[in-house]
Parts: structure tokens; sequence; C-alpha cells
């Protein structure tokens, strides 16, 4: 992991004349009118970046935390302020599919719109933006990607809709310097957002946490959580992104075989059977610190699940060195990338294909 701090602190605020800097009690932050949102009587507003649509009165805040209604107008309070950034292997979002072996530029902010139990970034998602928060324009993040090797960026470490607005402008820098994007993401976008930024995003690594209402209530107090799954095939049919899905398998909260059967049937339905499926193994974080770690036979028995409902690529995740991260070819049974942790050694592809017979793999290893 390379540290990016150094080379942004003191950049300050580069985004030109649009942005405007105020002070919101915690520091000198950027605020920046927010995108996709409509004025209501009583200098209400609703915010239409996720499904949360809310509805926010003068001077409150959204679900977030970071859209503020300020007399009438919705600010966006983390245009641009950066609580993480990496050089990341492109395998540690997960994503197994998409340009293996290569780095993403990853970038983090503040803020989160679910306030999820088992969160293991807690640290930033649940937080307010710190005094001395970092700032980080998307012209500066384009140029450090390319100039440190990455072959794109991903937004990532809490939710990328929670920045809409930066990672919208950022995506569309990106694609005109040739980098992939990826969206690492709770999958709680409007229908109107992800039409803005589709055309800028190739991959969207989706968590679908588990597969019932009452098991999303109880994670994140989210009752809407269906609409994620309507936003993953909207991104692939529409958008032509290449989706993963990640679950992470919580003892005792969604580690029921009916429960990871429908979601692999699900995902086999809706977004096909070539679409990897990666089960995490969780670690006691946050508020759920007093459950144990998932065991390995439990991840296994989510594998053989996902294998007999027809998924054709299901991978162990936190779970180095198990057999179950590597590529094999479902068709001739080649190994097609071997992987220790995020050591990756690609042996058997041609493009999207199997290098020894031929098979399609859906693998994107070129940007849209
Ligand atoms: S992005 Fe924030 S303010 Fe907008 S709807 Fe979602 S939670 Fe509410």
């Amino acid at each position: 992991m390379i540290g990016f701090y150094a080379a942004f602190r003191g950049l300050g605020n580069d985004d030109g004349s649009k942005q405007e800097v105020s002070y919101c009690g915690m520091g000198w932050l950027m605020e920046k009118e927010a995108l996709l949102y409509e004025k209501l009587p009583g200098d209400r507003v609703k915010c239409h970046v996720c499904q949360w649509e809310c509805v926010i009165n003068p001077g409150k805040l959204g679900v977030c935390r970071m859209r503020r209604n300020r007399d009438g107008k919705l600010y966006l309070l983390n245009y641009a302020e950066v609580s993480s950034v990496a050089a990341d292997h492109i395998e540690k979002k997960p994503l197994f599919h998409f340009f293996p072996a290569s780095y993403a530029f990853s970038l983090g902010t503040w803020g989160c719109n679910f306030h999820c139990r088992d969160c293991q970034n807690w640290e930033i998602a649940c937080e307010d933006i710190p005094p001395g928060s970092q700032q980080l324009s998307p012209e500066r993040a384009v140029e450090l990607a390319q100039r440190n090797g990455c072959a794109g960026i991903a937004w990532t470490y809490n939710e990328p809709t929670v920045w809409f607005e930066y990672t919208l402008d950022s995506a569309r820098l990106a694609k005109e310097k040739g980098l992939y994007t990826a969206y690492v993401t709770n999958g709680y976008i409007t229908p109107e957002a992800l039409d803005a930024i589709g055309p800028y995003l190739d991959a969207w690594r989706v968590d679908i946490k588990g597969f019932s209402d009452d098991f999303y209530r109880r994670l994140a107090r989210v009752s809407g959580w269906k609409s994620i799954l309507d936003m993953a095939v909207r991104a692939r049919e529409k958008w032509d992104m290449h989706v993963e899905v990640v679950t992470n398998i919580v003892p005792s909260m969604n580690d029921a075989p009916k429960q990871l059967g429908d979601l692999a049937t699900w995902i086999k339905g809706y977004l096909g059977e070539l679409t990897p499926w990666h089960v995490t193994r969780f670690y006691p974080a946050y508020n759920l610190a007093h459950l144990p770690a998932t065991s390995v036979s439990s991840l296994e028995m989510a594998y053989r699940t996902g294998k007999e409902k027809g998924l054709k690529f299901v991978y162990l995740g936190n779970v180095p060195g198990h057999e179950y991260e590597n590529t094999v070819c479902y068709s001739c049974g080649r190994m097609i990338v071997h992987r220790v942790g995020y050591n990756t050694e690609v042996l058997g592809l041609d493009g999207s294909k199997c290098k020894f017979c031929g098979a399609e793999l859906n693998f994107r290893t070129k940007v849209k």
C-alpha cells in the first residue's frame, strides 16, 4: 500500500471558481451546490442521489450527513475531501475479473448513507469531516493515478454516492485519460444518479449483504433493499458495466443456506452465471464486535451453495491462500488466475476467454 498524503498535502482548494469555501463548525470545508435535487415549498429540498431521497429542512443534513440545506439550496460538504488514498491491488476491492493484477488508485471520503453494524471502516464512514481533512481535486487525482502506475481509479472504503458529484467529475476526467473507473458500493443509488455516471463507469462492485427484509433491517436499518438489485441489473444491462457481488458472511445473521441459496439463484438469474460472487469472512467489528469471525467451513458451505445454484465463479475472501481464491476454467479445469492474498498470477487468459479451451470467462480487460 502506497500512501499519497504527502503528495497532495498543501494542494488546497484547487477546483477553481466552482468551489465555495465556508465554515461549518468543524473547520474550513469545501461546499459545492449538489446535483440531482429539487426545491420544495418552505425552502425544503429533496435529494435524488441515493434511495433515501431525503427531504431536508433548512439548516439540516441528509441521512449521510454530507449534504446540507442552506437557505433552500442543497450543498455537498465533502467535495474532494479525502479520508483515504492508496494504490491498491484491484483484487483488494475485491474485483477478480477486472484488469487482474492491476493497481487501482483508491479514494475514500467521510460519511456514509448506511450505518451497518458490521462496518469495518466506521472511523471514516460514521464520522463527520475532521479538522485538517485533506483535499484532492479530480484533476490531481487523475494525475497522481497516472504518475503512480495505476490503470484506473476506484471510489471505495466508504460509499461513493455520498460524494457523487466529485466521483462524477473525476470519472469523466479519468475516462478522457484512458483510465478505468470502478465504484465499490452498497448499491443504494437512484436510477437518476446511476444514469448520470453510467457512461463513465466501467465496474460496479456491489455489496448484496443478504437476501431478506429482516437482515437488511437488522444490519443497516434499510427497508427498500431490493432496489439495490434493480440498480445492479441496470448497471450491467443499460451501462455495460462489469459487475461483481460481495456478501460478507456474518455468523448467525446471514449464513443460513436458504438465504445464501436465494441470493446465488438471483445472481445467476439476473446478472448471469458468469458473475463473480465473493463470500467474505466477517471479522468482529464496530457494533458486532461480540460475534465470532466467520469460520472457514461456513464460507466453504457458502461456496458450495453458490456452485450448486449454478454460479461458475464463487470466491472466498479474507482467507489468504485458500484454493477458492483461484480462477479455474469451468470448461477445461485449467488454472486461469492463481491468487494468494493480493499476489496474482495470470496464467491462462486470452482477453475475456480461457486461452486453453476458448470458454468465455467474463473478464474485463479493456475500458469501455
Ligand atoms: S445522498 Fe445523502 S442526502 Fe442524498 S438522499 Fe442519500 S442520504 Fe439523503
